[in-house]
């Protein structure tokens, strides 16, 4: 691992360790490194040595802003940061009264191939360094001078396509020394690779899991998903009930609402039935209309139907409000459009 950002206070007290310093470096270094510092200059509390010894052996990379789109309507504000090689990916933050939260990507491009995203358009690209993500969280603090209190891992990628260096990110974010992100402060969305769920529960975090079903049966998911190929639905609830015997953390269930394709009241009824004894919650989401797709948004009134049915039947069903539409604010639209310009 390359970068000091990537490392656990321990893993960075054995590279001290080897430059002959003291056990309490380590802390020192970590902390300053999750405040943001860009050089190491400013770890003042460093001998003069160290630092070159440091800036010389593990130089240290901040992300550039490349764009920065301010909604007029609800104040999110969404990045586009040039990583060390050249690559961007995006970054959103949003604003709610329970605080501020950042939506950050994981992967640069993605293989998942869903019919109604623009993150998998042009591929898959590479994988996110634990630092490079929590570079993210910690860079959008620092730009917009809000405190980040929530994260979202559903930008582009996959994560638990990324699943050592999302595990190691979410180490660092949630660190008291570091950022000190709460753990139930963090969602964290697939498009359902089972044997990712079933490693992911052992772990019992306290984080909440999303999955994107997006549809109640084979014969639709198929239609818009090809990992229900490879973990066709059934599979994939009963990875999710094991999830939540083992966890006892509710599943969130994300289900994007596409005109005439998954959002009939047939649809619905179906989708009661197959959650049922999974004490889950639907996050309804409007479609994005992503131009390159012949998928369309459902119409209010079939999102209303469709919200009633599951609600009627005990299944807390809710419609995610729309933040940023006027900024290409959603799912690696700005990363899409930018590599399009340039
Ligand atoms: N790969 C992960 C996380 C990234 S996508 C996953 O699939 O869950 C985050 C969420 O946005 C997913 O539920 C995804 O299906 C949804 N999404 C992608 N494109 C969308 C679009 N055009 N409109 C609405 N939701 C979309």
């Amino acid at each position: 691992m390359k970068h000091l950002r990537s490392m656990t206070a321990g893993e960075i007290g054995e590279v001290l360790k080897e430059l002959n310093q003291p056990a309490f470096r380590a802390k020192q270094v970590f902390s300053w490194l999750h405040k943001g510092v860009t050089s190491y200059e400013e770890m003042t509390n460093l001998p003069k040595a160290l630092r070159d010894v440091l800036a010389e052996k593990y130089p240290l990379y901040t992300p550039r802003v490349l764009r920065k789109q301010e909604s007029q309507k609800d104040g999110t504000v969404k990045y586009l940061w040039a990583l060390e090689d050249g690559n961007c990916v995006e970054t959103v933050l949003m604003r709610y009264h329970y605080g501020n939260s950042v939506c950050i990507s994981t992967e640069v491009g993605c293989k998942m191939g869903c019919a109604f995203c623009a993150s998998t358009l042009a591929g898959f690209v590479r994988r996110l360094e634990p630092s490079e993500m929590l570079d993210q969280v910690l860079f959008t603090q620092l730009d917009s001078g809000q405190p980040i209190s929530h994260i979202v891992l559903m930008g582009i990628g996959e994560p638990l396509d990324n699943y050592d260096n999302v595990m190691r990110f979410l180490e660092l974010v949630n660190d008291p020394e570091g950022m000190n992100i709460s753990m139930r402060h963090i969602s964290l969305s697939t498009c359902g690779l089972v044997p990712m769920i079933e490693k992911l529960a052992e772990k019992k975090l306290q984080l909440t899991l999303s999955v994107s079903l997006h549809a109640p049966s084979d014969e639709v998911r198929d239609t818009i998903m090809p990992v229900n190929k490879a973990y066709p639905t059934e599979e994939l609830l009963s990875a999710c009930r094991r999830y939540y015997q083992k966890t006892g953390r509710r599943i969130s269930f994300e289900y994007a609402m596409i005109d005439g394709v998954n959002d009939t009241p047939e649809a619905a009824k179906l989708l009661v039935r197959r959650l049922k004894g999974l004490s889950a919650h639907v996050n309804m989401i409007p479609l994005n209309h992503v131009e390159e797709s012949p998928l369309k948004p459902s119409t209010k009134q079939n999102v209303a139907r469709f919200q009633k049915i599951l609600e009627d039947a005990g299944i807390p069903a809710t419609v995610r409000r729309s933040l940023g539409g006027d900024i290409d604010a959603s799912c690696g639209q700005l990363r899409r459009n930018y590599n399009k310009r340039t």
